[in-house]
């Protein structure tokens, strides 16, 4: 059992006492020699050996000493002074700074962690990491919303939580193998959602390099939620094949048309009647590609207004101009509920003409023959005017009209296209509507007729 170096001194001190006075008492009682000179001769015996056993104890403390001094030495452009000469006044002083450096590192160390837990919680991405069993150490706020988790998820599988076994395959062979992944994982009901997941293991070596043998402490998967990117991928595609069908219907009856003209019916009666077919298409097709650069040209970042002051009623009575012919081809009567008090908007003329010469033109072109269409305008809040095109046509049924405002969708494509419809007016009306700031949407009961509705923000000089 090891004594207590105090113990061991005492000890220490009083066997040397000891020892000196049986040399001494040997020296007077045996060898009759004077007390001086006995006492000189034990103390010439003990010195040393009191010396090595002292030594002996306080080697371990000195060697403590020195550690300390290489932990925290006392600097070297110091001047030591008289009272640090001392080894356990110096590596008391270590011990101090020791301390201060212990402290300065925790202070560090939770500045770091401060900084990494507002980084987490700044993240738009997801963030999940687990240790080396696979079971959650945390998870941040993004990915909490994303994937609407319960409280308490540490020390459960992400399998537990998330209930994707993608997910945790992919979060296992990382941990075994230590080679990060990346992949996309649909993840179904509520909402449906796409995220880009990348998963690295936490590897143990700081510079974050594996080396042989070593052991994955855990593993980190973030999160890119993608879901919107997937969609607009789909629209573009859609509208891509969309584009393609409405070009290539008049394409193949001009080109039928023009060869069988060029196989020798041109000399015939018929060709007249072909030409006419190969012109109606024609204009088709100019007209898609005209409501197309329309669109294109809202969309655009580059797309800016022309914004002027306007009266509404003016721009209502120059539109029903332009559609008096037509309106009159079907013997319909167009009327506008005037209000007393005129009403003005900041908006483009030529676009806010176009919307109302397409919902006119659709009043039209599904309205009862003899039929009638009426335009009103009324101040709904201090803020914004509402105005609707109302007609007593063929109307829509219920299950096709939260998509008629989607490009190329039409109720009865046959109907539209006979009629010279491109399924592109609806959509080109919502965009000029939504740039000006307003809403539209649209009521309808079929057999009886439609009503289509918008909004834009009122203007006072
Ligand atoms: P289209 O060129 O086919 O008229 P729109 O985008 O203007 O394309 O309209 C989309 C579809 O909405 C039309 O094909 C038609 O089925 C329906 N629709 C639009 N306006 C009316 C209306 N006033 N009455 C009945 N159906 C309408």
């Amino acid at each position: 059992m090891k004594l207590h170096l105090l113990r061991k001194l005492i000890i220490g001190f009083f066997i040397s006492l000891i020892l000196f006075l049986l040399i001494q008492g040997y020296f007077i009682s045996s060898l009759q020699k004077p007390f001086l000179l006995a006492s000189l001769v034990a103390l010439l015996i003990v010195i040393p050996l009191t010396f090595l056993v002292f030594r002996s104890l306080t080697e371990p403390v000195r060697s403590l000493m020195e550690r300390i001094q290489q932990w925290a030495p006392v600097s070297p452009d110091r001047e030591i002074t008289g009272e640090e000469r001392d080894e356990l006044e110096r590596a008391s002083k270590s011990i101090t700074e020791i301390e201060t450096q212990l402290r300065e590192k925790v202070e560090e160390i939770s500045r770091g962690r401060d900084y990494f837990e507002t980084v987490l919680k700044g993240m738009a991405e997801g963030v999940l990491v687990v240790d080396g069993r696979g079971r959650i150490l945390m998870v941040n706020d993004a990915l909490r919303q994303f994937l609407s988790l319960p409280l308490q998820v540490t020390d459960r599988t992400p399998l537990e939580i998330i209930r994707n076994a993608e997910l945790e395959g992919a979060i296992r062979k990382v941990i075994q193998e230590g080679k990060s992944t990346t992949f996309e994982l649909n993840l179904p009901a509520p909402g449906g959602k796409t995220f880009e997941v990348h998963v690295v293991g936490i590897l143990p070596s700081p510079e974050g390099k594996r080396r042989e043998g070593d052991e994955v402490k855990g593993a980190i998967a973030v999160f890119h939620e993608i879901t919107r990117l997937k969609e607009l991928e789909r629209i573009r595609q859609d509208f891509v094949a969309n584009v393609s069908h409405e070009l290539r219907t008049p394409l193949t009856t001009i080109k039928g048309y023009a060869e069988t003209l060029l196989e020798g019916a041109l000399k015939e009666e018929v060709a007249f009647q072909f030409v006419q077919v190969i012109k109606r298409h024609t204009d088709r097709l100019a007209k898609i590609v005209e409501d197309l650069l329309t669109l294109s040209k809202i969309e655009s970042r580059e797309f800016q207004l022309k914004v002027e002051h306007l009266s509404l009623s003016d721009l209502i009575g120059e539109v029903l101009d332009v559609v008096r012919d037509p309106a009159e081809k079907k013997k319909m009567s167009l009327s506008y509920d005037k209000l007393a008090s005129p009403l003005f908007v900041r908006g483009d003329h030529h676009y806010l003409e176009q919307v109302f010469v397409n919902l006119l033109d659709n009043a039209i072109k599904y309205g009862r023959e003899g039929g009638r269409i009426t335009i009103s305008t009324i101040e709904k809040s201090p803020t914004e005017i509402e105005i609707s095109v109302q007609d007593d046509g063929i109307g829509i049924p219920k299950e096709d009209l939260p998509r008629i405002f989607e490009r190329f969708y039409r109720v009865d494509k046959g109907r539209s296209q006979e009629l010279g419809g491109t399924g592109l007016g609806l959509s080109i009306v919502k965009h000029i509507v939504q740039v000006h700031g307003g809403r539209v949407w649209a009521e309808s009961r079929l057999g009886e007729g439609s009503v289509f509705y918008f909004t834009l923000p009122i203007h006072r000089k």
